[in-house]
């Protein structure tokens, strides 16, 4: 058997750092002198036309509709969590962000629901994945984007979290199913159904 060639490598030894460098002076200047142009540019108009600036945030950006934010976990026309613990999200994502624990269902129209649904928000990369992969419409991702916290801990949404950003964003009306409901589970909306953002008992 031939063996491959060895490919010629070429090291590149990193450039040497001065004092000032080191301190990030010039990039710390550099950066105040772009902002300074633009500023200036911006009163006297002389500034770049391309250039949009929005006073965030007082000015809330308009977000395309495919637009990927924080998850929410839909709720079916009863009010109960959709999903149906199938864990096609969990292993559809890249990011392997999703710990999901499966139960039997308490209900007699599907044989699992999630007993504990836990998405670390910190260590998603916002792909869209899990909701094409779900089989009924159970997650998917809103147009919230301002999503801050104190603590990594925080940053874990678990099933009752993502319950509510279902609620809060049907009530505030901005983030419709875009998912087109399917006959694949037993959660799925039946066509034409609408949604509601009331929860139940037991979810
Ligand atoms: S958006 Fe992507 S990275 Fe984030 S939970 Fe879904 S599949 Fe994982
Ligand atoms: S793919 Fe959908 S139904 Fe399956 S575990 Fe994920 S959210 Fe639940």
């Amino acid at each position: 058997m031939s063996q491959a060639k060895p490919q010629k490598v070429k090291w590149v030894k990193p450039p040497k750092l001065g004092l000032l460098e080191q301190m990030y002076f010039p990039t710390v200047i550099s950066g105040m002198a772009t902002t300074l142009k633009h500023m200036v540019g911006t009163l006297t108009g002389t500034g770049d036309k391309n250039i949009q600036v929005q006073s965030y945030p007082e000015e809330r950006p308009t977000l395309p509709p495919h637009y990927r934010g924080v998850h929410r976990l839909n709720r079916d026309p009863e009010g109960r969590v959709k999903c149906v613990a199938c864990y096609m999200c969990s292993t559809a994502c890249p990011a392997h962000c999703i710990d999901i624990v499966a139960a039997p269902s308490p209900w007699p129209d599907r044989e699992k629901y999630p007993e504990t649904f836990v998405i670390d928000e910190l260590r998603c990369i916002y792909c869209g994945m899990c909701e094409q992969a779900c089989p009924v419409d159970a997650i998917e991702l809103t147009t919230i984007f301002d999503l801050t916290g104190m603590s990594r801990e925080e940053m874990m949404f678990d099933k009752e979290k993502l319950l509510s950003v279902f609620d809060k964003t049907v009530a505030a009306g901005t983030d419709p199913v875009r998912t087109q409901p399917g006959r694949l589970g037993v959660a799925s909306l039946p066509a034409g159904a609408g949604l509601t953002g009331s929860s139940s008992a037991q979810s």
